[in-house]
C-alpha cells in the first residue's frame, strides 16, 4: 500500500490534513494535487495523466476504496494555542491502524495548576506517548493510555504538583484496528462515532460529565468518585474509560471528535449523531469545523445557544475503513 499524508493551515489557524492510499484511486482534495502528482501514475481524476483504465504491470488498477482519513484541528481564538491534539498512525505495526484525539482541559481564570508546563505540552506529551503505545499493539488501549499517562508524569519537573486537582488533563477519543476488530476508548466528553455498513451510527460516550447532579459544581466532582475523570496524573483513571470493541465487518467509518466538534449535535442542534457523521463524511472535518464556527459567530452573546466559551477548540479524525 503506498501512503501518502498532507497537512494544509487555513488563515484561521485549522490545521487539516488527508491520508489517502494511492491505490484507491478515490477523488482527492485538491489542495493534494502537487503532492499526488509528483508520481505521474497516481493523478487525481481530470488531471493530465494516465487513464484510470490505464493497465498497470500485473493488470488492472486496483478500483476499491481501502481507507480515507481526514483531520482538522482549528484553535478557538487564534492566537492562543490549540489545546487539542489529534494524530492518526498507519500502519499500526504492520497493520490497520491507530487513532488518537485529546482536548486539553482549559485551565481556570487564575492560571492556578501546580504545573509549570502549558496544557499544549500535556496534550503533545500524552497524545505523543499513547499513540506511539498503542500503534505498537503490545497492550490493550486502556493499558497504553495508562502508560501514557505515567510517562507524561514523569516528564513533568519537581515544581509541578501533580496531585493539584488542575493539574493539565485532557479528554480522549482512541480507536484502533486491524483485519478483524475495531477497538475503542473514550474518557470525558470527547465522542467516538462507529457507522455501520447499513449507516446505522452507534456513538460511543462516556456521559459520567452529563449526568453529573446539577446541585453541584462540576468541579468539586473532578476526578472525583462518582463524579467524571479525565486523563491527568493518575494512570488508573484508564481504567475508568469507556472501552469495547466491535468486528471491523460491522464498522464502516468512524470519527473520533472532541467537544468543540460534537456542538454540532450537542450545542448547536443541527442533527443527532447519525446527521453528524453524515456531515463530517460529506463536508469532512474541515468543512463541519466551519459550520460550528460560522454558527459560534452568529450568536457571539451567546443567547441563542448555551454554552460555556464562544468557541472552543475544535478537531476531529474521520477514518472510512
Ligand atoms: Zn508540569
Amino acid at each position: 500500500m503506498s501512503l501518502h499524508f498532507g497537512l494544509f493551515a487555513t488563515e484561521s489557524g485549522c490545521v487539516s490534513g488527508l491520508l489517502v492510499d494511492l491505490g484507491s484511486r478515490r477523488p482527492m482534495h485538491a489542495d493534494f494535487a502537487p503532492a499526488l502528482t509528483r508520481k505521474s501514475e497516481h493523478v487525481l481524476p481530470g488531471a493530465t495523466g494516465p487513464s484510470p483504465r490505464r493497465r498497470g504491470p500485473r493488470g488492472p488498477y486496483r478500483q476499491t476504496v481501502i481507507m480515507r482519513i481526514e483531520l482538522a484541528s482549528e484553535p478557538a481564538a487564534p492566537p492562543a494555542p490549540n489545546e487539542d491534539y489529534a494524530a492518526v498512525a498507519l500502519p499500526a505495526s504492520g497493520t490497520g491502524g491507530a487513532v488518537v484525539v485529546l482536548d486539553g482541559v482549559t485551565p481556570p481564570r487564575d492560571g492556578d495548576t501546580g504545573c509549570v508546563h502549558g496544557v499544549p505540552w500535556f496534550t503533545a506529551r500524552l497524545g505523543g506517548a499513547f499513540l506511539e503505545l498503542a500503534g505498537a499493539r503490545e497492550a490493550p488501549l486502556a493499558d497504553c493510555l495508562a502508560e501514557a499517562i505515567r510517562r507524561t508524569g514523569a516528564a513533568h519537573g519537581p515544581a509541578c504538583d501533580l496531585t493539584h486537582r488542575r493539574t493539565p488533563q485532557a479528554t480522549v477519543a482512541a480507536a484502533r484496528w486491524d483485519g478483524e476488530t475495531v477497538e475503542h476508548l473514550v474518557l470525558c466528553d470527547a465522542a467516538l462515532l462507529l457507522e455501520r455498513p447499513d449507516g446505522a451510527v452507534r456513538p460511543v460516550l462516556d456521559l459520567r460529565l452529563s449526568r453529573l447532579p446539577r446541585d453541584r459544581p462540576a468541579e468539586e466532582m473532578r476526578n472525583r468518585e462518582g463524579g467524571f475523570f479525565t486523563a491527568a496524573a493518575d494512570p488508573e483513571v484508564a481504567a475508568r474509560a469507556v472501552v469495547g470493541g466491535v468486528p471491523r465487518t460491522e464498522v464502516a467509518a468512524l470519527a473520533a471528535l472532541t467537544d468543540g466538534m460534537t456542538r454540532w449535535t450537542e450545542v448547536l442542534g443541527f442533527g443527532d449523531w447519525a446527521a453528524l457523521m453524515q456531515r463530517v463524511r460529506k463536508a469532512g472535518p474541515r468543512g463541519v469545523v466551519a459550520e460550528v464556527r460560522a454558527a459560534e459567530a452568529a450568536d457571539a452573546d451567546r443567547s441563542r445557544y448555551r454554552r460555556g466559551k464562544v468557541h472552543d477548540d475544535a478537531s476531529a479524525v474521520l477514518v472510512e475503513l
